[in-house]
């Protein structure tokens, strides 16, 4: 009998998608811990994180960032920036790492509580300091960006850290309101999709409006899966991206007019950019197998920035692992463009016409557009997204 109901536990299981490493993390204090954590928290000396490291603590708890169940300790930190694998040798290919003072480090030891509050001075979590550790920020811009140039936003934001690690598991105590809002934490959308019975579902990310090419991508890919998540991220990103409260409200406009509604969700992720290219698009891979996706889109440059890395790079790097290993499908993608003479979206692998048949502009050239008031063309953006992204401009700039 016993034997019966395990094997009916293992079928059951089966259609969902194992989290990375094999387990889901939950880092979240509940109830009755919670209170008397919280009581803790208050007489343990603190630390104010930045909204990037709220962001990672938050993903932490919630299991979006699973197997890791803390800030990494110096082990994990090398060997993920030499061989994109933790110490135990599973793939990981960027640090999630809390930086602090070295004034900070000589006040504590391992062993200590620390609490960990936001720029609000709410206290949203406890970290359990395992270890403290010098590293060299130069050399974690090199192995994760492919470069030191500070001009590279990524990089930017590594120099601009402290010089030391402060590593652990940490708990979550609260849920910080800003990154709740439209988010499902992998348990929760692990559970939607089964509810839905979408046994195969493609994730795509994006930290931009939802253009033609981008469109294309997703229903090329919702016609071999069950279901498409679209997962903006909507943590930190550079100045000149478009806000993500404006972005969310373009999702929607299009979600609306065409998309079909029982097929497709949205819900967002609250994860910093890094802009970190390849590596980038390994991690955010591996996370959305977390959320319970069995398939990610990676197009063209996925997650680059200027021209830091090879249109394809962010593809070529998945040739390094196993299928098995990764446990998430890719969907690879070829540069997509609108062309006139096919008189439909198309990449070079569809299409046998000149590229001056082609529509396709950089973010940068649509920003640049929209600031001026000029409307892109039908071809690149839906007019619906347009509308929004306009209206949203002018009331800003009124606003200022
Ligand atoms: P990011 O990857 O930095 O979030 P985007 O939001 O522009 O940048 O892109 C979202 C996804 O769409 C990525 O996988 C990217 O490679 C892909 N993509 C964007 N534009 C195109 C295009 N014209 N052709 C093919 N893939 C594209």
């Amino acid at each position: 009998m016993l034997i019966a109901i395990i094997t009916l536990c293992r079928k059951e299981n089966d259609s969902v998608i194992e989290p990375h490493g094999g387990l889901l993390i939950n880092r979240i204090a509940e109830d009755t811990e919670r209170k008397s954590l919280l009581e803790k928290a208050a007489w343990s000396p603190s630390i104010t994180l930045t909204s990037w490291s709220l962001s990672d603590l938050y993903l932490i708890a919630t299991g979006a960032f699973s197997p890791l169940t803390g800030f990494m300790k110096q082990a994990d930190y090398v060997n993920v920036l030499k061989e994109m694998r933790l110490e135990n040798g599973t793939i990981w290919s960027l640090p999630i790492t809390l930086s602090v003072s070295k004034e900070m480090v000589e006040t504590l030891s391992p062993g200590d509580t620390v609490s960990l509050k936001g720029e609000d001075g709410k206290i949203y979590g406890l970290l359990q300091v395992e270890e403290m550790y010098e590293y060299s920020k130069k050399a974690e811009a090199f192995f994760v960006y492919g470069t030191v140039d500070p001009d590279h936003p990524g990089v930017q934001k590594t120099l601009e850290k402290e010089d030391y690690n402060l590593a652990g598991p940490i708990t979550l105590l609260t849920h910080p309101e800003k990154l709740r809002e439209n988010f499902q934490t992998p348990a929760e959308l692990r559970t939607t999709f089964e509810e839905l019975g979408w046994k195969s579902i493609v994730a795509f990310q994006t930290r931009n409006p939802i253009h033609r090419a981008h469109e294309y991508l997703q229903k090329t890919a919702l016609e071999i899966v069950d279901g498409l998540l679209i997962h903006p991220l909507v943590g930190d990103t550079k100045k000149d991206d478009i806000p993500a409260p404006i972005r969310m409200k373009s999702y929607d406009v299009l979600l609306k007019n065409y998309y079909p509604k029982d097929r497709v969700m949205l819900s967002v992720f609250p994860a910093a950019m890094r802009y970190a290219g390849p590596r980038e698009a390994v991690f955010h891979s591996l996370v959305r197998k977390n959320f319970g996706c069995t398939h990610f889109i990676v197009g063209r440059d996925h997650a680059g920035v200027g021209d830091y890395y090879g249109t394809y790079d962010a593809q070529k790097i998945f040739e390094q692992f196993s299928k098995e290993e990764l446990g998430i499908e890719i969907l690879a993608f070829e540069h997509a463009f609108y062309c006139i003479t096919c008189a439909s979206m198309a990449t070079a692998k569809t299409c046998p016409h000149e590229a001056n048949f082609h529509i396709h502009l950089s973010g940068t050239k649509v920003r640049e557009m929209l600031k001026n008031g000029q409307i892109p063309p039908k071809e690149f953006s839906r007019p619906e997204v347009i509308e929004v992204l306009m209206d949203e401009m002018n009331r800003t700039n009124e606003e200022k």
